[in-house]
């Protein structure tokens, strides 16, 4: 963490945090709010994955958006930097200061305002934990649309200003169909609502999703209203094991026509991944294969949904396409099934240093991209780092985790920008989901043409024209 990560980036020309700086937050937040204690510091400036750490000297806690608004005001005046950070579980190094930028953590913003039932949505602060918010809007009947491996921490504000997709949306569509209204505040403090509850809503430009996946850089997410799901009163899941990645792609047609409208996720791991993660001390039920996949229904009848699958998988293993397999509609089976794809990232962290790619490829390049990889490293003389490969197929979008004893830079540079290239080369993008961040800002122009880039570049200087709101990120 100590060593210098990006020698080539300069700190911009902001003012320096200084005492009456810290007087000043103090009387407005309180001095519980204005965390100052170096130690305590630590979490917030880094991130973790240990790849980037900033060295930033204050976090702010705000409760409210006014608050939110006065600190904005407070850094626009002063020319102080910004890094809003959410749940700080983003793998881009988004999240946390380069240099000494003042965090604005939303972590106190947690208030659910109202969950609609007929309507199906909930209106709630931007600091929320998607998990917490899910276990609320359960109450009602209701379900967040989205659903990712580090629900636990995460938050809603973080999930949109990273346009979050995880394991289901498959099923239940990007933030981009479920976000309904959304609260910001800009640059100079300027509070911008646009807190719609209604499903339609044409009324001029869609400006709300303009902060989709806008990390932090156009302004700072304080409130939103998200469209949740029917809670489905049956759920399913099937583990299966697979010879070849032909059979993953035969058995992700063969599962979208058997189990149509009910299927909610269809996820794919392969052997290494499958290694990584049983390193945690986590059991895999089936028989060692070379690929993994986790196909789950979500339905209102079990009877009929446990029928569908138990066709869907029968097929599957009549015609060798599937090799081993089990299926339950157990909850606590279920959840235990899932740890093995979703802890997939810790065990590589956990073990080494985890050099990680987001992209989405067309499934005919899907997987060979992995091969590649290996080629690739193995040419350069680094064999021994494993390659894994795993992610959510049904959506087109592969996770490519390699694991080394320690961070290299002669590793980064033979991935990147090559693996940028060849994925934007055969259709797909260099970040799927997790966005540009810190660390694949320089990457934007890739498969996107100058045009785009400038009227993003525009964007940008409109919302915050001196650029004080998570610099050297995105663009
Ligand atoms: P942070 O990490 O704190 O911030 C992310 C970015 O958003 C930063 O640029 C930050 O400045 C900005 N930001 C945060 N809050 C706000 C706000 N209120 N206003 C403005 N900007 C803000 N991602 C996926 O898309 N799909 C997955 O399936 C997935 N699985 C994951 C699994 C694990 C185990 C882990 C650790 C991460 C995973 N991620 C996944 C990545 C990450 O969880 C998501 O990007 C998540 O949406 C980030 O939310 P956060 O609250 O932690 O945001």
């Amino acid at each position: 963490l100590t060593r210098d990560l990006y020698p080539e980036v300069k700190r911009g020309p902001y003012a320096v945090l200084a005492s009456s700086h810290i007087q000043t937050f103090e009387n407005l937040l309180g001095k519980d709010r204005v965390i100052t204690d170096k130690d305590e510091l630590i979490a917030y400036n880094k991130d973790w994955l240990n790849m980037v750490c900033g060295h930033s000297s204050v976090a702010l806690k705000p409760k409210t958006t006014e608050e939110v608004s006065e600190i904005m005001k407070i850094c626009y005046k002063e020319h102080l930097a910004v890094c809003p950070q959410g749940g700080n579980t983003g793998v881009v190094g988004g999240s946390v200061p380069v240099f000494d930028e003042v965090i604005l953590s939303m972590s106190l913003m947690n208030k659910i305002h109202h969950i609609d039932i007929d309507g199906g949505t909930v209106s709630c602060d931007a600091g929320c934990v998607l998990e917490q918010l899910d276990t609320k809007v359960a109450k009602e009947g209701l379900m967040m649309p989205l659903d990712l491996g580090a629900k636990g921490t995460c938050q809603i504000g973080g999930n949109i200003a990273t346009c979050a997709g995880g394991l289901r949306l498959i099923r239940y569509g990007s933030l981009a169909a479920n976000l309904l209204g959304l609260e910001v505040v800009l640059a100079n403090g300027e509070v911008l609502s646009m807190m719609n509850q209604m499903k339609k809503d044409n009324t001029g430009y869609h400006l709300k999703n303009l902060f989709l996946g806008s990390e932090g850089t156009l302004g700072v997410v304080t409130k939103a209203v998200i469209q949740c799901a029917t809670r489905p009163k049956s759920v399913t899941l099937a583990f299966l094991g697979l010879d070849n990645y032909e059979n993953v792609v035969k058995t992700f047609r063969s599962a979208k026509n058997h189990l149509s409208e009910t299927l909610s996720s269809c996820e794919m791991m392969d052997a290494g991944s499958m290694e990584s993660v049983m390193r945690l001390g986590l059991t895999c039920p089936i028989k060692q294969n070379r690929f993994y996949m986790i196909i789950e229904t979500h339905g209102s009848n079990l009877n009929h949904d446990e029928e569908k699958m138990a066709a869907f998988i029968t097929e599957a293993v009549d015609s060798k396409v599937v090799a081993d397999g089990t299926f339950t509609s157990q909850p606590s089976s279920m959840l235990n099934l899932w740890q093995l794809r979703e802890r997939i990232p810790e065990s590589v962290v956990r073990f080494g240093y985890m050099y990680t790619y987001d992209i989405s490829l067309p499934l005919s390049h899907f997987y060979e991209v992995v091969h590649e990889t290996r080629k690739r490293l193995s040419k350069h003389g680094f064999s021994n780092l494993p390659v894994f490969g795993c992610g959510h197929i049904g959506d087109g979008n592969l996770h490519i985790l390699i694991e080394g004893p320690s961070y290299q830079d002669e590793v980064t540079n033979l991935l990147e920008p090559w693996l940028f290239e060849w994925t934007v080369k055969h259709g797909g993008s260099m970040s799927a989901e997790h966005g540009l961040g810190f660390k694949k800002r320089k990457y934007i122009g890739l498969g996107k043409s100058s045009s785009v880039v400038d009227i993003m570049l525009s964007l940008k200087k409109q919302f915050d024209p001196t650029g004080i709101l998570n610099p050297y990120k995105v663009i």
